[in-house]
């Protein structure tokens, strides 16, 4: 049977990645959040309880869609191994063969792969078909509240960045103050992310930093059109 892809494997995003995410969207959307209000010629103190609101929202926002996203693909992962729990127990026989032919394709010979998919079957049969049929290991069993509070605390650590630094830095620096910071958090954290992945963290970083630098320049612009309207 040819139901299963490779799919659902890839948007599989595991808690540091979602971490790093949460962090990064934190930084974007509450920078670029200020720095629109900062462009309109807001007060410090509306800045900050503008940010503040931003963080809570966004947060909000990231764990809802965090547990929202997470939760489905525990369902579908889970459906996936009853159905193949049932599988096992009603035709072991055809299971046995489909576990075989996987492992042909993959390069080994019919009589080994049949001894391999034997082997395995004997001792943890779900397990096998789970790994190597449906894609589903355990390390990667979705885990959707984890998931949700991750990215929303990473959210707000993000996003408490840009809210710190308006704070502390007196009224002519907060633009300049807020952009370097942010941009600087931004590339660090794209440089990390990439180092975890195994990626190349000068091409990570600069294009983080590049997609936030935009996010910031145009709400900035739309600050400083509202700010000359009204
Ligand atoms: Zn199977």
């Amino acid at each position: 049977m040819a139901r299963h892809t490779e799919g659902h494997r890839t948007n599989r995003v595991g808690w540091l990645r979602a971490a790093v995410l949460g962090a990064n969207d934190g930084i974007v959307s509450t920078a670029s959040l200020i720095l629109g209000l900062l462009a309109s010629g807001a007060a410090s103190q509306a800045v900050i309880v503008a940010g503040t609101a931003g963080l809570v929202a966004g947060a909000m926002s990231m764990a809802a869609g965090e547990y929202v996203s997470v939760s489905s693909q525990a369902d579908t992962e889970n459906s996936e191994l009853d159905r193949e729990r049932k599988e096992l127990a009603d035709d072991p026989v055809h299971e046995h063969e489909e576990l075989t032919n996987i492992y042909v394709r993959r390069g080994l010979d019919v009589e080994l792969a049949s001894n391999v998919a034997r082997q395995l079957m004997a001792k943890d049969a779900l397990g096998a078909h789970a790994r190597d049929e449906l894609g589903i290991s355990e390390t990667l069993m979705a885990r959707p509240v984890q998931a949700a509070f991750s990215s929303a605390g990473m959210f707000s650590v993000g996003a408490m960045l840009p809210i710190l630094v308006v704070m502390l830095s007196p009224p002519a620096m907060q633009t300049l103050a807020v952009s370097l910071t942010s941009l600087v958090f931004l590339a660090l954290l794209g440089a990390l992310a990439a180092k975890v992945g195994g990626a190349p963290i000068v091409k990570a970083a600069s294009r983080v930093a590049i997609w936030g630098a935009l996010a910031m320049a145009l709400t900035a612009g739309v600050g400083a059109i509202f700010g000359v309207i009204a």
